[in-house]
């Protein structure tokens, strides 16, 4: 069934302005910007663009974010997908969406295609996994592989994968022709913690003084280990206090309890996996 597809082909409005940090990153994926605004330039000239390109790294660092981003700055449809659903009860399914996921894209080019949680389809043969059977997995990842290889390298669609796992997919993913390119998404540092902070501060009612700027610093030398989807979180959990409170301005205090809370959050969620 088509439509449990997690779709999204309006255009997109997140920008690489709306990912902070991760400048590598955005200048590698730059390439792909140019040429899904102007595939034919591409095509005339005989340049071949890569198809696709692995973004790994930790969870919650932006590597959906980029992705996205990457779409609306190039101004053309997302669709995206997570390895996870392509693993049903059903013998063929996976396969199946497969084939249905490059069939709309085609149909939409120029467009990009994300497959998050990649590793849940493409983990290394012969390893086991808890959701489907080896063989269904199996299936579904060769027939991503026979789709990588069907388009031609112009056909405008571009494929994005993201994982926490890269060491153990199939090598048979990474060949040149399918994921030519490995782009690492890491945690960010102080400095990128403070950028992200800035990000989800901004559409923000906060108190000034001490203002954004300062309360950025400050929450960015209290958050080490944080990525972006931890920031964000501190970001609204602070929003909530104040609100709660019926303050009309959101305090620095206010995100340093918002901190505790998500703290305590990453504590449990350690504690269930330890
Ligand atoms: P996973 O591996 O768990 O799928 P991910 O790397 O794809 O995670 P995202 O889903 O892109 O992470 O990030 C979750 C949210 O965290 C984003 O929607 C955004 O709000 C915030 N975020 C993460 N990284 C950044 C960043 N570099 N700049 C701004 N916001 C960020």
């Amino acid at each position: 069934n088509v439509t449990v597809m997690n779709r999204d082909t309006n255009k997109v409005s997140t920008t690489f302005k709306d990912v902070a940090g991760l400048d590598e990153a955005k200048t590698e994926v730059m390439e792909f910007v140019y040429y899904l605004k102007n595939p034919e330039r591409y095509k005339e000239i005989g340049a071949k663009i890569p198809k696709g390109a692995l973004l790994y790294g930790p969870p919650g660092t932006g590597k959906t974010l980029l992705a996205k981003a990457t779409a609306g700055e190039s101004g053309v449809p997302f669709l995206t997908m997570s390895g996870s659903d392509f693993m049903e009860m059903f013998v063929g399914v996976g396969p199946s969406r497969v084939r249905d996921l490059f069939a709309q894209a085609r149909k939409l080019a120029p467009c990009i295609i994300f497959i998050d949680e990649i590793d849940a389809i493409g983990r290394a043969r012969g390893r086991g996994g808890l959701i489907g059977g080896n063989d269904e997995r199996e299936n579904t990842l060769n027939q991503l592989l026979v789709e990588m290889d069907g388009f031609s390298p112009n056909s405008g669609v571009v494929v994005f994968g993201g994982t926490n796992r890269a060491d153990i997919l199939d090598n048979a993913l990474l060949r040149p022709g399918r994921f030519d390119r490995q782009i690492l998404i890491d945690a960010p540092d102080i400095r990128g913690r403070h950028d992200i902070f800035l990000v989800h501060l901004r559409p923000l009612k906060v108190s000034d003084p001490p203002g954004i700027e300062k309360i950025a610093q400050r929450l960015a030398a209290l958050t080490p280990g944080f990525v972006g989807a931890d920031i964000a979180n501190v970001c609204n959990e602070g929003a909530l206090v104040a609100a709660r409170e019926s303050v009309n301005k959101i305090e620095l205090r206010h995100f340093e309890a918002a901190i505790d809370r998500v703290i305590g959050g990453l504590e449990k969620r350690n504690m269930v996996m330890s």
